[in-house]
């Protein structure tokens, strides 16, 4: 066993250098990483399916793309021991290589007053606010290197969603969708991957402790569970995680452009969705509040936060002719943003381009920014909503 296992990281380090050349996906400052040791590519796993069931649409151009195709003649990687240490792509931070092995997750969850607390949030790499109908927003949340017993609860998807989900080769967890969402979601497939409550409701449960709509959670095991037996998981993919946005190594301050010292700041959504953010320097978190209060994860009556929080303002419309309202939200292309980390604030330039890129962000220089290592708040804003920093 030993001996091939050794012959697995010989060949994997090899990968890895492929993957250096090919798409500089190695951990570094400035750079996007993919896994920290790149090149180990998706796991096949004993319970992977042999047939070509859904993919990532690897090879299709999508980011990190270092190549292969399912069907490729990869070596299969053993399960990591709990001694192998890798970075989370997702939030820069060290963890058990083993961890990150799995496509991401992505959760849609309500946000709105019936739905407070939420559960699940305060274990989530990444987490994206955004507005939908009505004046309310809804959350969307990644999970890779921790896993949680409860999240949600669990609401409908909207098409800007998939903007945000499908750069990272996630696989999101909703309650349906409004018709345009799923026509979308379907033109999409195989590239997209959703678990949806409708379909597949042994993903989920329903709380006697909630009424409905209020009332449908899920967890990272039953996530994954569902993504195996659909394929997603599995399958043999060479394509590493992207990262999601660029991080200094673990441990490491970033090296950040001049900045504004900020003890905290306030985003008007609308009124009970305002959300305000102090800055609390012994932790290096910003620590969240709406309605006026502390925002809870119920499930561990802890205050939410985040070491980087982004206030990203996007062109949105209301879609003409839509009976309740929907919103059109244009993430391909670029705006201002602002970036709080590390106690300050820096003005930046968000981009995107095209729904298979992750987002980037440019100082005032055209640099890109490296984030400190941590889990990522981005409250995604019509342009013009007001931002108060303090
Ligand atoms: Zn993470």
């Amino acid at each position: 066993m030993k001996g091939s296992r050794r012959g697995w990281l010989v060949a994997g380090l090899a990968v890895a250098c492929l993957a250096l050349t090919l798409s500089a996906t190695l951990l570094c400052s400035g750079c996007r990483p993919g896994l920290g040791l790149v090149g180990v590519g998706w796991p096949g796993g004993q319970d992977a399916p042999q047939g070509d069931g859904p993919t990532s649409g690897e090879g299709s151009g999508g980011p990190g793309g270092a190549g292969g195709s399912p069907g490729s003649q990869t070596p299969v990687p053993p399960a990591a021991t709990p001694s192998e240490r890798g970075v989370c792509p997702l939030c820069g931070l060290e963890t058990e290589l083993d961890a990150v092995l799995h496509r991401p997750l992505a959760v849609v969850v309500d946000n709105s007053t019936g739905a407070r607390p939420q559960s699940g949030l305060g274990d989530a790499c990444v987490v994206y606010e955004l507005p939908v109908e009505g004046g309310i927003t809804r959350f969307l949340a990644f999970f890779l290197h921790a896993d949680a017993a409860t999240i949600g609860p669990v609401r409908s998807l909207r098409p800007y969603m998939l903007d945000l989900v499908m750069p990272l080769g996630a696989v999101v967890a909703h309650v349906g969708g409004s018709p345009a969402t799923l026509a979308e979601l379907a033109a999409e497939r195989p590239t997209a991957m959703s678990i949806d409550e409708l379909n597949k409701p042994q993903a989920f449960w329903r709380s006697s402790e909630r009424r409905s709509p209020y009332n449908c959670f899920t967890s990272t095991s039953l996530q994954r569970s569902a993504s195996r037996s659909s394929g997603y998981e599995g399958t043999r993919l060479t394509r590493t995680t992207p990262a999601a946005f660029n991080f200094a190594p673990p441990g490491e301050k970033p090296a950040l452009p001049q900045g504004q010292s900020v003890g905290g700041f306030t985003l008007h959504y609308t009124s009970a969705y305002r959300v305000t953010y102090d800055y609390d320097s012994s932790s290096g978190r910003w620590l969240r509040y709406v309605g006026g209060a502390a925002h809870k994860d119920a499930a561990t009556g802890r205050q939410l936060g985040a070491t980087t929080v982004v206030v990203l303002f996007v062109p949105t419309r209301v879609i003409a002719g839509d009976p309740e309202g929907r919103l059109e939200m244009d993430l391909d292309g670029g705006g201002q943003a602002w970036v709080f980390c590390a106690g300050q604030s820096f003005r930046v330039r968000w981009g995107k381009s095209g729904r298979l890129n992750p987002i980037t962000f440019q100082d005032g220089q055209g640099n890109p920014l490296t984030l400190p290592a941590g889990p990522v708040w981005v409250l995604v804003a019509p342009t013009g909503t007001p931002l108060d920093t303090r």
